[in-house]
């Protein structure tokens, strides 16, 4: 997209990617390092998750959390209505008050970021405040393969976007991240490529030759992926629990595509997040709302939500 000096409108960036990518880290050390300075931040969660929105409010200037639905699809009136009073904010605002002239949107990890981009420009209203600057999407290294094999998905973000970060390259060998960059590049010639490890910058020279992944082709058939608010009870039997989310994630681990939860525990909210099978170390977050601790989110499919919560119900009782 070509910027034009003379428009006025709103700087409006999406950074997409699947879920588990790291989306927030890296926004978060963009913004501690002055990228899109003043700039507003609209998280989108699918499910209310207590966590993102947290890590993110320390950086950003202004914040705002749309939760309960997908901006790209169940979520969609919400995103709007968000813009719009944004912009409603900014027109009330003299020219030399003007603070935000950017929004940041960091999208659920659910989000297909051309159906975004194709809600704003039909949107009578939007479309004559807000310019989409930049499609950013974050690639993760490590599951790339897998997802690109099996989700749609995972393909049309990387299809959408202007500029391509592919995450957590420090921990994938050279000849595996040569090939998700040719297949990147296979599936979006025009988007620039870039890297990061644990949300900083990371040089992508030096990669060997490698050809692009043959993917197969996806019938639209897919049972879609959900999620699963869970309330664990605040008197939880924890050994009980951890057992209980090993052997899920050791059974079910190929149709949870993502764990989230924060619980409360002496030493504070505690953070628990698991991608597929890979469970993340815990860790302890500076606050918490007190309202969203003890939830746990799981997404994926394959299941119904009541036999989550009438397995967990039936591990942990007395
Ligand atoms: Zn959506």
């Amino acid at each position: 997209m070509t910027p034009d000096p003379d428009d006025s409108r709103l700087r409006l960036t999406i950074l997409g990617g699947y879920l588990g990518s790291g989306k927030t880290t890296w926004l978060r050390h963009q913004l501690f390092e002055g990228a899109f300075p003043g700039a507003h931040i609209l998280v989108n969660e699918a499910a209310l998750t207590p966590v993102d929105d947290t890590l993110l409010a320390a950086q950003a200037a202004s914040m705002t959390l749309l939760a309960g639905g997908c901006a790209c699809c169940t979520g969609k009136a919400d995103l709007i209505a968000a813009l719009r009073a944004l912009c409603d904010t900014r027109s009330r605002q003299s020219a030399e008050m003007r603070g935000t002239n950017q929004i940041v949107l960091e999208t659920s990890g659910l989000a297909d970021p051309a159906a975004i981009l194709a809600a704003i420009q039909n949107d009578g209203v939007l479309v004559h405040h807000i310019r989409v600057a930049e499609i950013v999407v974050l690639v993760d290294a490590l599951h790339a393969a897998e997802q690109l094999h099996s989700e749609h998905l995972s393909r049309a973000q990387i299809e959408a976007a202007d500029r391509i970060i592919l995450t957590k390259v420090d921990a994938v060998p050279d000849d595996r991240l040569a090939a998700v960059k040719a297949t990147a590049k296979q599936l979006n010639p025009a988007a620039q490529i870039e890297a990061a490890a644990k949300g900083l910058p990371h040089a992508l020279s030096d990669l060997p030759e490698a050809s692009a992944y043959a993917l197969p082709l996806l019938s639209d058939g897919a049972d879609p992926i959900r999620p699963t608010k869970i309330d664990v009870p605040e008197d939880v039997d924890w050994a009980m629990f951890s057992v209980w989310l090993s052997a899920l994630l050791f059974a079910r681990g190929d149709d949870l595509v993502r764990v989230k939860g924060v619980f409360e525990t002496p030493a504070g909210p505690l953070l628990l997040q698991a991608v597929r099978r890979s469970v993340q170390p815990p860790e302890l977050l500076p606050v918490a709302e007190k309202d969203r601790r003890n939830q746990i989110v799981f997404i994926g499919r394959g299941y119904e939500s009541d036999d989550l919560r009438r397995s967990l119900a039936y591990f942990t009782r007395d």
